[in-house]
């Protein structure tokens, strides 16, 4: 196998390790969507795939969204089923605390700010779209930086950032925290959501309704921890997991090793994406997560309910930038949406596509569900893309016969 790999690449020069693989290095984007070499891994997985129906969860968003744009699903042999995990931290923000950030934003002299793929998810009655409509002043930004800026900027208002995300995105707001502290900041403040991948993978393991043979690991989110807060899952649960980059040859070289250790009985945490993922992570960033975040006893994930030890708040020594504590919150829990299997397609038990109201009252210009709302949403992402190949088309007609 190691010979075959290594001829899928014949053409580039440096060679790494992968697992006990020798592959080329590769640089740039484009190398990893070669068609030839592409159609090169698949078959080998079609060599290596079992007789017996398999199924590999893609843990994160961003992984979903590949599969979907490049049609991955599609090509893969039939056995091979590709779960879509709760790895889109847009998708899995509970109405209750929308509906806080949509309060929040409504408060005199305060200016939320935002990235832009929360503006459309809907809370309880409005989303952060609507109400900045009707007068709430809520700003776009790209990144937590951006929001400080504009509290220096208007020292008589009161800046909230709406920080969320998985530990992808936690240590910029840490040490945008850490930032405001420094230069001793007093109208900016950060209404934390972050939730950690760990936590979340527990809950699906020990899910009975869930069956799965392994997983295509998080590659932005392993950045930072690295690979060892994994090993529970091959050492406890017996399950092996890749951790896998984003273009198609990494998400097929990841199957592949996966299809490996299933073969060969074995269950390992293995790296495809050793150019940016090491084993301990980034300890500059995990160092300012903890500076400033603690660990919550419980946090509500939409769909998944409440998981203990999944959420990141900030610790009392940071209480003046934390908006939890600067504003009385409602703090309401909210159901779903009764239309909305968004807690379904979220623990990876229905499809897109099986959802009664998918691409008819559910669309991306009007979403009822957070799944339809960020591109790293599964049913967004069905919808831009998979709804047109032919494996989409198929599953939404035979999906419309059953629920007509
Ligand atoms: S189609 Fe809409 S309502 Fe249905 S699961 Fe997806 S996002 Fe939720």
């Amino acid at each position: 196998m190691k010979y075959a790999v290594n001829r899928l690449f014949s053409n580039l020069d440096d060679v790494h390790k992968v697992g006990n693989t020798t592959l080329p290095m590769m640089k740039y984007v484009d190398e990893f969507r070669q068609p030839e070499k592409a159609q090169a891994l698949l078959n080998e997985i079609e060599k290596l795939s079992l007789n017996y129906p398999l199924k590999i969860m893609e843990v994160c968003g961003g992984h979903t969204h590949s599969i979907f744009k490049y049609g991955i699903e599609e090509i893969l042999p039939q056995n091979i089923e590709l779960i879509h995990g709760p790895g889109c931290p847009v998708c899995v923000m509970p109405r209750g605390r929308l509906d806080d950030a949509i309060y929040i934003s409504q408060q005199p002299n305060v200016i939320f700010t935002t990235f832009g793929d929360t503006m459309r998810v809907p809370g309880s009655t409005t989303s952060l779209l609507q109400a900045k409509a009707i007068g709430s002043d809520i700003r776009m930004v790209y990144s937590p930086l951006d929001s400080l800026k504009i509290a220096k900027e208007n020292p008589n208002k009161q800046v909230v950032f709406f920080a969320l995300g998985f530990e992808t995105t936690a240590p910029s707001t840490a040490f945008t925290i850490l930032q405001a502290a420094t230069e001793n900041i007093h109208n900016f403040s950060m209404f934390s959501n972050h939730v950690l991948v760990i936590p979340a993978l527990k809950a699906l393991l020990d899910n009975p309704d869930l069956q799965l043979d392994g997983f295509v690991g998080p590659g932005h989110v392993s950045m930072v921890i690295g690979t060892e807060p994994y090993e529970f899952i091959a050492q406890k649960y017996g399950k092996p997991i890749v951790i896998s980059g984003f273009e198609p040859l990494d998400i097929l070289q990841s199957i592949w090793m996966l299809l490996q250790q299933i073969s060969e009985n074995r269950c390992e945490v293995e790296n495809q994406y050793n150019r940016l993922v090491q084993p301990l992570g980034n300890t500059v960033a995990l160092k300012a997560m903890n500076q400033v975040f603690e660990v919550r006893d419980n946090f509500e994930w939409r769909g998944l309910g409440e998981i203990p030890n999944s959420g990141l708040k900030i610790r009392p020594e940071y209480a003046q930038f934390d908006a939890e504590v600067k504003f009385i919150l409602p703090n309401r829990k909210i159901a779903d949406n009764k239309a909305c299997q968004c807690g379904e397609i979220l623990k990876g038990v229905l499809k897109p596509w099986q959802c009664k109201v998918f691409g008819t009252a559910c669309t991306p210009e009007n979403p009822i569900g957070t799944c339809m709302v960020s591109s790293e949403g599964a049913c967004a992402a069905y919808y831009k893309y998979g709804r047109f190949s032919q494996i989409g088309k198929q599953n939404i007609t035979e999906s419309s016969k059953v629920t007509a």
